[in-house]
């Protein structure tokens, strides 16, 4: 039974690498959807979280950090979606770290000043400040320049403020059918997220250098009885960062392996049996075709 009209839209949360903008999605939804990390550029794809209460949904966009595209081909992929994206939604959430602005703030702002729609400014990790006091002087700053309706400050990781974000998300969607049903939090199938956990795991405990290079490909996946059964393919672009995955005597994959498995098993609520591969393929990050056939097209 619907008594009220229902509103729906697209909602992106935009900002530099490393604001935040995965940990307030997983946050909102409740559920771990994105993987986050503290290395920038965690995030490749966009990836849809829909948060559907009463007549209201919220179809949470969220996209990788925009920041200096350089020369690697993914980058500027990654650039590419993000902005893309701002053309086709009903409300855009910038997310900034506390009382900093920074360069890559300025060049995100860049994007917004032309756009039609509510601009709703996130001041995320509050939680981060000592002193309190610099809250108010910082979000009259952001507030200067004009491009906000609204100025929440939050914490992503503890949840602070966010009742009061959703609610200005909420009142500012427009009159629309729903697009999901109401038990669906996400467009991706489960392959997918399977294989984020699993880079997830390999960003936390690899060293700075492999992570960039890596990619994940869930290769089979077989339903049986006691739980499911899968299989998937690490990509590297080299044998000696094939070695570093691997670890002495197995030991490094075998973590990730145990460590991936057990959010999958979260995730899919079963028993889960998990195997890596890792498969080296030259130069896969700065090669469009391979970037096609990984999944970034
Ligand atoms: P993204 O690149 O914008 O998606 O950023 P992530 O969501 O991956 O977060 C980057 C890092 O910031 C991670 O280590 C998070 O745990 C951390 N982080 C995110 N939100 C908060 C917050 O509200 N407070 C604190 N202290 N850390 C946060
Ligand atoms: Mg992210």
């Amino acid at each position: 039974m619907q008594s009220e009209t229902q509103r729906c839209g697209y909602v992106a949360l935009i900002g530099r690498p490393n604001v935040g903008k995965s940990t307030l999605m997983n946050h909102l939804l409740q559920q771990k959807l994105a993987i986050t990390s503290r290395k920038p550029q965690t995030t490749r794809h966009t990836l849809l979280g829909v948060d559907t209460q009463a007549q209201y949904q919220a179809i949470y966009v969220d996209t990788p950090g925009i920041h200096e595209p350089g020369d690697r081909q993914i980058n500027r992929y990654m650039v590419r979606e993000a902005t893309a994206i701002l053309k086709d939604v009903d409300i855009v959430v910038m997310l900034v770290e506390q009382d900093k602005w920074t360069a890559e703030d300025e060049m995100v702002a860049s994007y917004l000043s032309n756009l039609r729609v509510p601009c709703l400014a996130a001041m995320n990790k509050v939680d981060q400040l000592a002193d309190k006091s610099l809250l108010l002087p910082a979000m009259q700053r952001l507030g200067k320049l004009d491009l906000f309706t609204e100025i929440v400050p939050i914490s992503a990781l503890k949840g602070d403020g966010l009742a009061n974000l959703r609610q200005e998300i909420f009142t500012r969607l427009p009159e629309h059918p729903h697009v999901f049903p109401p038990d669906q939090i996400t467009d991706r199938p489960e392959r997918y997220l399977i294989a984020e956990i699993i880079r997830e795991k390999l960003m936390r405990r690899l060293g700075d250098e492999i992570p960039h290079r890596a990619a994940v490909v869930v290769e089979a996946f077989h339903q049986g009885d006691g739980g499911v059964d899968i299989s998937a393919d690490i990509y590297v672009e080299r044998n000696g960062q094939k070695r570093i995955v691997i670890g002495k005597g197995g030991e490094k994959l075998k973590q990730i392996g145990e460590e991936a498995r057990r959010d999958v098993e979260a995730l899919l609520d079963q028993r889960v049996m998990l195997r890596l591969w890792v498969k080296v393929q030259s130069g896969w990050t700065n090669n469009p075709a391979t970037l096609k056939r990984l999944g970034y097209d």
